[in-house]
């Protein structure tokens, strides 16, 4: 198997000794850098001794491929449950993973309009009143099921007589058995109490039924989450600066409020700098022949306040996060650029200087 070679950091002349970093923090998925004892080492989140494992970086629904494996099981399942579900569910998210077909963990792509047919349904356009929803048959096919609705208006009038007009009559053919059941609970709740007219509206009723065939179209409100990525994209930036900077910014003030936030501590947003990125910014650096939005792009910056930590989910969401105000402190790591493409979903590491000055990243 060939492997990704990694060249050891080594310290500045004057610089104080930097910690050394595990071999087992490099691995791309299928890549392995062979780790001599994983077990021993510590969680990087709850910063205790836990077994850590593998873990995807950005989501593997989201077609990411870069994985560390520095979180213990338990930091990886709650991550998992709070923060990459929200990111996965955010509406530009789930529109990229329909257009490239990216798969969940239940090997699914996601359908949005199809989930939502099936389980609430949308109305024909002819009848806003008529429900239809999604069913499939026995053979795996799927047909329109109107859903039944009999309702009747039912008056008493001198002499023991009732007036009795069907206000809603839709019924599936498929419900062509369950028709008397449905027509007579309707008129008992329309306040029919006389069973023999019950029987005889019923007699009447049936005589009247014809097949009736439409192709209306159907519409239906999809509802999307617009927000809830927050957490899953300072996950991304926690682990992405750890794995740059090495175990040494654990101790650093700003790894401090990551970590409450990503434990949801109140107010624990607020010890992270966040700002996003404009629509400009997050089209920027260009990338030779590659289309922007089936790409993550992750990369650190440095000026002289900070150092930054910029991630870019699929030409969506874009978020730059300040990740140290102690740019002196850190060892610049060997390769400071990932870039993941979802479609041939090989990472790809290189210098940010090298991105600039080819002016954009040819595959
Ligand atoms: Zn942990």
């Amino acid at each position: 198997m060939s492997g990704l070679k990694f060249a050891p950091q080594r310290n500045p002349p004057g610089a104080p000794p930097a910690r050394q970093l595990p071999p087992d923090r490099r691995e791309f998925e299928g890549v392995s850098v062979e780790s001599p004892k994983p077990e021993s080492m510590l969680c990087i989140l709850c910063l205790t001794e836990q077994h850590p494992g593998r873990e995807h970086v950005i989501p593997r629904a989201l077609g990411g491929s870069f994985v560390i494996s520095r979180l213990c099981r338990r930091c990886d399942n709650r991550l998992g449950r709070d923060a990459d579900m929200g990111l996965i569910a955010q509406e530009h998210m789930v529109a990229r993973r329909v257009r490239f077909r990216l798969k969940g963990n239940r090997g699914v792509v996601p359908d949005p309009v199809r989930d939502t047919l099936r389980s609430r349904g949308g109305y024909t356009v002819a009848d806003p009143e008529h429900l239809v929803k999604l069913r499939r048959d026995e053979a795996g096919t799927d047909y329109g099921y109107s859903v039944p609705r009999l309702e009747f208006d039912v008056q008493e009038i001198p002499g023991n007589l009732y007036r009795i007009k069907c206000t809603h009559c839709i019924l599936d053919e498929r419900d062509a058995d369950k028709a008397e059941g449905l027509v007579r609970s309707a008129l008992r709740r329309a306040g029919l109490k006389d069973e023999a007219e019950i029987e005889r509206t019923w007699r009447q009723f049936q005589a009247t039924l014809v097949r009736h065939e439409s192709r209306e179209p159907v519409v239906a409100s999809v509802a999307m989450n617009t927000g809830g990525h927050q957490l899953g994209m300072t996950k991304i930036a926690y682990e992405m600066a750890w794995y740059w900077l090495g175990d040494a910014w654990l101790d650093d003030p700003a790894a401090d409020a990551y970590r409450k936030a990503l434990h949801k501590h109140p107010g624990g947003f607020t010890g992270v700098l966040v700002s996003l990125l404009t629509a400009d910014q997050l089209a920027g650096p260009t990338f030779m022949g590659l289309d922007d939005s089936r790409v993550h792009l992750l990369f650190l910056l440095k000026n002289e306040h900070g150092i930054y930590v910029i991630v870019k989910v699929l030409g969506a969401l874009g978020v730059l996060f300040l990740v140290s105000s102690s740019p002196g402190t850190y060892l610049w790591p060997v390769k400071d650029f990932v870039i993941m493409d979802v479609v041939d979903r090989v990472p790809k590491q290189a210098l940010m200087a090298d991105v600039k000055r080819a002016g954009g990243f040819t595959f």
